[in-house]
């Protein structure tokens, strides 16, 4: 049996597996495993790593896998770069699918674009001052790259699954994993001097932008990774457009 792989954990994965669904083909949608109760695509659903490039190549070999659509978050940059290697082994196509990120917004040159979470500490810090409350909606696994540079401080951070490691003193956890209104991004953000966020595009995340906007929080956005595959789209749409050719 030939059959399309998707990676997913994201709206757009879970966007084209209905498509690929309602074209009638055959497809496999996978997930990391991290969240608890993760939102299901529709269809067939491995959840899991490969354990690796070698792992990803044997598993395309035994699955049958004849195309892939790697739809994962534009920051889940392992998985991609495992994606183009294995894919690239086993000579089997491969397209990227992410959703547009957000330089286009309409405030995006009032905020401050860094490359690596680090730098965003540090921006961050240097923006909050000495008592300036700071929000890090970056994920779990980015914490401990702002601990150092501010750990002590009034920090918020939030997220959807609760962190794995100890968080520094005075910082607060808050768990939501949305939808995000603008209302409640609006209560979340008042009193906060400075955002943290990434360049994760898309609707679902960006009512905290204007909520900002707004209330006149700084901004600072940490730029995605660069894109591996030599294909790529925005749009489920157009993913199933390619699967289909
Ligand atoms: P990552 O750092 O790029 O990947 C780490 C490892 O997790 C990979 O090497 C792979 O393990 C496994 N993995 C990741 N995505 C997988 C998938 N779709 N199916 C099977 N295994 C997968 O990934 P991450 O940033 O932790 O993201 C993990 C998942 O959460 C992804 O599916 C992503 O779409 C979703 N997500 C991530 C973010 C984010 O901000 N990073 C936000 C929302 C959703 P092996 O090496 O063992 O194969």
């Amino acid at each position: 049996m030939s059959r399309v792989l998707v990676l997913g954990g994201t709206a757009e994965a879970r966007a084209l597996a209905v498509l690929l669904d309602d074209a009638g083909v055959p497809f496999l949608s996978s997930l990391a495993g991290r969240v608890s109760d993760p939102r299901l695509p529709v269809g067939e659903v491995r959840i899991g790593g490969y354990g690796g490039v070698a792992g990803l190549a044997a598993f395309l070999a035994e699955a049958g896998i004849t195309a892939v659509v790697d739809a994962t978050h534009p920051f889940a940059a392992t998985m991609s770069a495992h994606a183009v290697a294995a894919c690239s082994a086993a000579g089997v196509p491969l397209l990227r699918l992410a959703r547009p990120g957000w330089s286009d917004h309409p405030d995006a040159d009032s905020w401050h674009w860094v490359d690596t979470h680090e730098e965003a500490a540090s921006r961050a810090a240097n923006l909050a001052g000495g008592a300036g409350r700071v929000l890090l909606t970056t994920g779990r696994q980015t914490l401990s790259s702002y601990a150092t540079l501010l750990g002590g401080r009034d920090v918020t951070v939030r997220v959807v699954e609760p962190p794995a490691e100890p968080l520094p003193h005075g910082w607060t956890v808050v768990r939501d994993r949305g939808p995000y209104t603008l209302d409640g991004e609006t209560a979340l953000l008042d009193g906060v001097a400075v955002l943290v966020t990434k360049d994760s595009g898309g609707s679902y995340t960006s009512p905290k932008l204007d909520a900002a906007r707004t209330l006149g929080v700084a901004v600072v956005v940490v730029r995605r990774p660069p894109v591996l595959a030599t294909a790529s789209v925005d749009s489920p749409e157009e993913a199933v457009q390619w699967v289909l050719r």
